[in-house]
């Protein structure tokens, strides 16, 4: 069955049509082969990179913004939100730091997408070197 799509990979915006033949996936409309990829990968296993917020302890916000460490599955998306509406963070914390490994076992970590300060305006975690208390 022919399945259309638009290729999100850069602004031209090209109209991907894709369509199995003989268990093959052959692309048309793609100006470049970027768009022959991300048709195929479309048509077999969509991904996509979640973001979402999760609960942050002793920080000046409540919650804090993350985002996965590499695009998954798209059909796992809702188990790895159960999983991210679990996490509870600890302030203070940089942009980048491992906010849980492998989360719902999917391959992937989640990951801070912003540094937030704890209550005490400290930006500095215990772990990082020039803490006060390190
Ligand atoms: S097919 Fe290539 S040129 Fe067209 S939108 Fe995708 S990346 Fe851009």
């Amino acid at each position: 069955m022919k399945k259309e799509m638009i290729c999100i990979i850069c602004p031209m915006g090209c109209h991907l049509q894709v369509d199995n033949i003989d268990g093959d996936c052959v692309v048309q409309g793609n100006a470049c082969p970027r768009g022959a990829n991300y048709a195929k990968q479309e048509a077999i296993c969509p991904m996509r990179t979640l973001t979402s917020t999760v609960r942050i302890a002793n920080a000046i916000h409540p919650l804090l913004p993350v985002i996965t460490s590499a695009p998954v599955p798209k059909q796992k998306l809702f188990v790895i939100m159960e999983a991210v509406n679990r996490v509870q963070a600890e302030a203070p914390i940089k942009s980048g730091s491992v906010v849980a490994h492998n989360i719902a076992n999917c391959g992937v970590d989640l990951l801070a997408s912003r540094t937030m300060e704890n209550i005490h305006g400290n930006k500095q975690s215990a772990g990082d070197p020039g803490h006060p208390g390190s």
